[in-house]
C-alpha cells in the first residue's frame, strides 16, 4: 500500500490540483482534501448527483473484458454477498481481529471505524502504483481512512490511525467508482479496503448497475480472514496484498500485536491466487485480472524479506507478480523504534532482489533504488 517513488503524503499535496485537471466532479474533488476527525462533512448523507456515466462508457480496461463482479451483479447474488457482510458487522468479524461490536448499532472496534458509516479520505486517479494499474489513464484510486493494522512506521498516518476524512454514503462510494472511471481511469483501487468491504460491496453493486466496468483493485495489508476472501470469490478482479512481515514477533511489535500476520498473510495470499491467478495484463498492458504482491524491504531486514521471498518461490508460481518495494522511510512512530528509524541502505534492497533472482522469480517489480545511501 505505498507508491513507487513518491510517498502517498506527498502525492496528496499535490492531488488536487490533479484532481481540477482531469475534470473530478465535486464529489471527487471534495474528498481530495484530508482534514481532521472533527472537521465533519456538512454534506455528509447528502444526496448524490446523478451520475455522470452512462453504461456506454468505453472500458478503460480494454475491449472484451468483463469484470468478475458483472456477472455476480447481474444474478442478483452481489446484493446478497454485501448484505452477509453488511450482518456480520452486527458482531464484527470484518477481519481477523474478530472484535464481535456491534457496527451497526454505532459501535467501534479495533479499526476505529465509525459504525457501519463508511469515512472516505479521497478518490483520484493516481499515478504512482505499478505500472501495470497506472497505464495513462491513473489507477482509481480511493482511500478509505482507519485501519485495524495500525503500525508503528505508517505513511498515511492521518488517515489511517486519526481516521481524517469524510463521512459518505454508500450512494456516494458508487457515485466516486464511476466518476473515477468516467475521467478514464482503469480500475478501482480500493486502499485498506477490510473493515469497509459490506459498504465498498453495497456501493460496488450500485454502480455495476450504473454502467461500472474496470476492475476492482482490493488493496489490502494481506492480513485477511478467508471467510470474508470466499465471500469476495468472483467480485474482485485484482487481489494487490502486502506482504509485511515473516516473523509473528515482528508483526506484533510494530503492528499492534498482530502476531498472526503471517499465518494469517500466508493463507489469505494463497486463497487470493486460487481465485485470480497469476497476474496478467491486458493486450494494452493494463492489468486486468490476478494477484499482485507487495513487499516492503525495512531495515535490518525486520520484515524477513529473504524468507519472504522463498516463502513466495515455493508456494506460488514463478511469475508470480511481486513489488519489492525500497521506500521505506521513517514516518509516525518510527523513531521511537532506533531500528526502524532510517532509510534502508542500497545493499539491504539488493540483497533481497538478488535473494529473489537467485530463487527463480521472474516477475519481480524492481523499482529504480539509485537514490539509497550505501552502507
Ligand atoms: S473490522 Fe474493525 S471492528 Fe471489525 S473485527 Fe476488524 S477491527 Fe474489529
Amino acid at each position: 500500500m505505498s507508491d513507487c517513488k513518491m510517498t502517498r503524503r506527498e502525492f496528496l499535496k499535490g492531488v488536487s490540483a490533479c484532481c481540477l485537471q482531469a475534470g473530478l466532479s465535486a464529489l471527487v474533488l471534495s474528498s481530495c482534501k484530508p482534514t481532521t476527525p472533527s472537521e465533519d462533512m456538512a454534506s455528509a448523507g447528502a444526496k448524490p448527483s446523478p451520475t455522470q456515466v452512462s453504461a456506454a462508457t468505453p472500458t478503460p480496461a480494454g475491449s472484451g473484458f468483463e469484470p468478475a463482479y458483472l456477472k455476480l451483479h447481474r444474478t442478483g447474488e452481489l446484493k446478497e454477498r454485501a448484505e452477509k457482510l453488511w450482518a456480520m458487522m452486527e458482531s464484527c468479524r470484518l477481519c481477523p481481529r474478530e472484535c464481535g461490536v456491534n457496527r451497526l448499532e454505532g459501535m467501534s472496534g479495533f479499526c476505529r471505524a465509525p459504525g457501519a458509516t463508511l469515512v472516505i479520505s479521497s478518490a483520484h486517479p493516481h499515478f504512482g502504483e505499478e505500472r501495470p494499474l497506472v497505464g495513462w489513464g491513473g489507477s482509481g484510486t480511493i482511500f478509505l481512512t482507519h485501519c485495524n493494522l495500525r503500525c508503528v512506521f505508517c505513511q498515511n498516518w492521518e488517515i489511517s490511525q486519526l481516521g481524517a476524512g469524510y463521512k459518505r454514503a454508500v450512494e456516494e462510494l458508487a457515485e466516486m467508482m464511476l466518476q473515477l472511471q468516467g475521467i478514464g481511469c482503469h480500475n478501482i483501487n480500493l486502499v485498506t479496503p477490510t473493515h469497509y468491504s459490506a459498504p465498498i460491496l453495497k456501493a460496488l453493486d450500485i454502480a455495476a448497475g450504473n454502467g461500472l466496468r474496470v476492475p476492482i483493485v482490493y488493496n489490502t495489508s494481506g492480513w485477511e480472514r478467508l471467510e470474508i476472501l470466499e465471500v469476495l470469490d468472483g467480485i474482485v478482479d485484482i487481489y494487490l496484498p502486502d506482504f509485511k512481515y515473516w516473523d509473528g514477533e515482528m508483526a506484533a511489535k510494530y503492528s499492534s500485536n498482530a502476531a498472526n500476520y503471517p499465518e494469517v498473510t500466508k493463507a489469505a495470499i494463497l486463497e487470493m491466487h486460487r481465485q485470480v491467478g497469476v497476474a496478467k495484463p491486458g493486450p494494452d498492458g493494463i492489468m486486468q485480472r490476478g494477484l499482485m504482491i507487495r513487499h516492503l524491504v525495512m531495515p535490518n531486514n525486520v520484515a524477513g524479506s529473504e524468507q519472504v521471498m522463498a516463502w513466495i518461490a515455493e508456494n506460488l508460481p514463478k511469475d508470480t507478480y511481486v513489488n519489492i518495494m525500497a521506500q521505506y522511510a521513517p514516518r509516525y512512530k518510527a523513531y521511537d523504534y532506533p531500528e526502524i528509524a532510517r532509510r534502508i541502505t542500497r545493499e539491504e534492497y539488493v540483497k533481497v532482489v538478488e535473494t529473489a533472482q537467485a530463487l527463480g522469480l521472474t516477475n519481480l517489480d524492481i523499482q529504480g533504488y539509485w537514490w539509497l545511501e550505501d552502507e
